[in-house]
């Protein structure tokens, strides 16, 4: 069965394995094979084809862009409205808010990322999204 994983809608499960012929897609990132569609969502969801390394670009208002009529925000340098998620640069508004009222501590620290301990669930930021936290300039959320 098919385990591509829709946006909003949930896992395809149609014929093929591990993906079905229309799920043999690649992602618009790196070009492996995708195994999902991109939920982020502004007035319009994205949907574009990633696999499990890759997600949407944060602009430098920590939302995910491109996807609205009104664009404030702008793509960090080098980076297109899709990458890897350990060349992350911006801090997801919602992370920040997080980072700056909640207690967190840092459980696992690699060259590419850092993974924060919080709540239940562990955070994974990228080294560059943990730099631009720690140096304030997250922009003025939304
Ligand atoms: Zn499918
Ligand atoms: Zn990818
Ligand atoms: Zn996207």
């Amino acid at each position: 069965m098919c385990r591509f994983d829709e946006a909003w809608i949930g896992v395809c499960k149609a014929d093929g394995e591990p993906y079905c012929e229309k799920h043999l897609i690649s992602c618009v990132s790196c070009g492996e094979q995708a195994t999902h569609s991109c939920d982020a969502t502004g007035q319009f969801c994205c949907g574009q084809p990633l696999c499990d390394n890759c997600e949407h670009t944060y602009r430098s208002n920590g939302c995910s862009g491109g996807l609205s009529f009104y664009e404030p925000a702008t793509l960090p340098e080098g980076l297109k409205e899709h990458c890897k998620k350990s060349e992350q640069v911006y801090l997801m508004w919602m992370y920040k808010d997080i980072l700056d009222n909640d207690e967190y501590k840092i459980i696992e620290e690699t060259d590419e990322f850092v993974t924060l301990e919080w709540k239940t669930q562990p955070l994974k930021l990228s080294r560059k999204q943990w730099d631009t936290y720690k140096n304030q300039e997250v922009g003025s959320g939304i």
